[in-house]
């Protein structure tokens, strides 16, 4: 059976397989560091690149390339490269499309520390950025300069919740002759496949949704075109930042399960949206699965659900947002989301803390924003939970 053309839910149980000599139903784990050559020939060969044996784990391994085919078949993309985690993706993309004077258009409200890699630390090699609301397909046309190398978008956006036009960036960055990057995180491959729309890189934190379990911390990078995955895939091996064949083997055997466990963690995100627009403590909800959601149409449009992650405030502001935090006793006070456990946090002095006081109110981080990422726990339990939480935050 030709796994590349079976349905979602078969990729994601066979597409990480291997053949191995006794049939295995999952894929071993190979935790080796280096492998034997055949002959000093064959060592050459592999070398050269004329023969697929495996010459290190760095470069390459059966475990590792098991998790690397299956992303990039449920991505519908040439190759993947996998990574020790989702910003070691990050940086292997700056690194590999972007020379010193060369400037990049991206999402204002992206995940924080993409923004502060870019802005604080790689601006010592001459890296230019300028970030916006990707929203407006105006404001990248603006940005643009005759040095301008790569758009890069983050969507649905955290925490903002913002949903930009992927397809459009594709014709925007494709007339321009540049690269279009798309951070898929927030979605996974079973809900938005950003290569289909016209992207040229798609990258998760695996972190997330992918593995879904909280036990790993990994990445990848999916590129359209062997070209471009040729160049990311020497970048990352010169880094160093490859995954471990253990988390590798981890994150696969999450995987499996991603299309069951969305299905579920979106059905409680919907209602758990739902309970907290109707709550006359809550000021604002924004949900893609909510008509309210300034983008709702386009949502519809480019994903095929609206995903787990809510963003939303409290009339009471930050200190009605604290005391709601401290007082959950099912939700866990932590950074991360995707995962199988509701999770709960505050951006503005957590995940986007390193991004100045300016961009991020510019950029809609507003101090009042709380990010939820729903579980898969009874959606009542949940529910109760917050409302528990709200009746001690307003002493009502
Ligand atoms: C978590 C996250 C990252 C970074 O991934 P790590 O695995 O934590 O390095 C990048 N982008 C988004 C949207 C994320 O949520």
């Amino acid at each position: 059976m030709n796994i590349e053309k079976s349905g979602f839910n078969t990729k994601l149980i066979h597409a990480g397989e291997i053949d191995d000599q006794f049939n295995s139903a999952t894929t071993p784990i190979y935790q080796t560091s280096t492998f034997g050559f055949q002959s000093a020939e064959d060592g050459a060969k592999c070398f050269a690149g004329e023969s697929d044996g495996y010459i290190y784990t760095r470069i390459g391994n059966p475990t590792i390339n098991a998790l690397e085919r299956q992303v990039a078949v449920l991505e519908n993309g040439y190759g993947g490269i996998a990574v020790s985690s989702g910003m070691a993706a990050v940086a292997t993309i700056y690194l590999t499309l972007l020379s010193s004077g060369d400037h990049i258009i991206s999402t204002d409200a992206i995940y924080g520390p993409a923004r502060s890699l870019m802005e604080k630390q790689f601006i010592r090699f001459g890296f230019q950025s300028t970030y916006i609301n990707t929203t407006k397909v105006e404001n990248i046309k603006k940005a643009f300069r005759p040095n301008t190398k790569v758009l890069y978008i983050e969507t649905p956006a955290n925490p903002t919740m913002n949903i930009t036009d992927i397809a459009a960036c594709a014709d925007i960055a494709h007339e321009h002759g540049i690269l279009l990057v798309v951070d898929n995180t927030f979605c996974s491959p079973y809900l938005q496949n950003p290569l289909d729309l016209g992207a040229d890189i798609v990258f998760h934190s695996m972190t997330k949704f992918i593995n879904g379990h909280a036990d790993v911390v990994a990445g990848i990078i999916v590129a359209k075109e062997k070209n471009i995955y040729n160049q990311l895939r020497n970048m990352m091996i010169n880094l160093g930042c490859n995954m471990d064949p253990h988390q590798a083997y981890l994150v696969l055997r999450g995987l499996k399960t991603l299309s069951i466990r969305i299905e579920r963690a979106q059905q409680n995100a919907h209602k758990v949206a739902l309970f907290l627009e109707q709550d006359p403590r809550v000021a604002w909800v924004k949900y893609p699965g909510l008509k309210s959601h300034p983008q709702y149409h386009l949502g519809k449009q480019q994903m095929r659900g609206s995903g787990s992650i809510i963003s939303f405030g409290l009339k009471g502001g930050f200190d009605a947002a604290k005391i709601l935090m401290d007082n959950l006793q099912l939700a866990l006070l932590a950074v991360s989301l995707g995962g199988v456990e509701t999770l709960i946090q505050h951006p503005a002095s957590m995940t986007h803390s390193k991004v100045s006081k300016e961009d991020k109110l510019k950029a809609g981080i507003t101090n009042d924003l709380i990010r939820l990422s729903v579980g898969i726990e009874d959606v009542e339990d949940i529910v109760a939970d917050l409302e528990n939480g709200l009746r001690n935050g307003y002493n009502i």
